[in-house]
């Protein structure tokens, strides 16, 4: 992926943050503490101050970059997990492999740091199953509305890890925050890198 490629995806991420910043906290205010639109916003606020590096980065240098920063400047669980996601998945992509081997082992160790799989009402309900169609050779234009129909699934899930779990059957109702934030990246980087899967590398 050039640089060009990349600042797109930087920014379309970023912005797409900051737009739906209110809405990701109103429903992290409904299942758990408030702040998952502001730790988001730190975090690729934190991003987009470094896009200049980033893009001159390989890509697998840039997403391990990136998941440092969410690490380091995102306080709530969302900065771990997604950092980890991007560490991972760097990892894998500087090693050789495919795009979607990478992604996969970008949500594996998402799994891993949060002890967590699909059904506990997290981003991982989004995660996942992006992972497989991406592995199937989903093509990357489909993954959108793939995700937003995961996302819409959250709400009548009880949460069984983080926060919201302390609300146990309260916890019914409500879309996960995380779970939306992905969705929203998702939407984000696909509609940046323009459905051409060939341009993930
Ligand atoms: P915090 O919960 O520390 O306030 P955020 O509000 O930024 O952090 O992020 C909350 C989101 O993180 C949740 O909506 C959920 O999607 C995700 N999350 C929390 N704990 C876990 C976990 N153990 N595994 C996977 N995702 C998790
Ligand atoms: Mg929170």
């Amino acid at each position: 992926m050039g640089r060009d490629a990349m600042l797109a995806v930087i920014d379309a991420a970023t912005e797409a943050v900051r737009a739906a910043a209110d809405r990701l906290t109103d429903l992290d205010r409904a299942v758990g503490d408030g702040d998952h639109g502001t730790n988001m916003r730190r975090g690729f606020d934190a991003i987009a101050a470094q896009r200049e590096a980033l893009a001159a980065m390989e890509p697998g240098d840039a997403l391990q970059k990136a998941g440092m920063v969410l690490v380091s400047t995102v306080g709530g669980a969302s900065g771990p997990l997604y950092g980890s996601l991007l560490m991972a998945a760097g990892k894998a992509l500087e090693e050789g492999q495919e795009p979607a081997e990478a992604f996969a082992a970008g949500v594996e160790a998402v799994k891993r740091r949060g002890k967590s799989d699909v059904g506990a009402k997290t981003m991982l309900d989004v995660l996942v199953p992006l992972a497989e169609a991406l592995k199937a050779g989903s093509p990357l234009a489909a993954l959108p509305q793939a995700a937003a129909e995961r996302l819409a699934a959250t709400r009548d899930m009880v949460a069984t890890r983080g926060r919201a779990s302390f609300l146990g059957e309260r916890s019914r109702g409500h879309e996960d925050p995380g779970a939306a934030s992905a969705t929203l990246l998702v939407e984000a980087v696909c509609g940046a890198l323009g459905g051409q899967p060939d341009s993930v590398a």
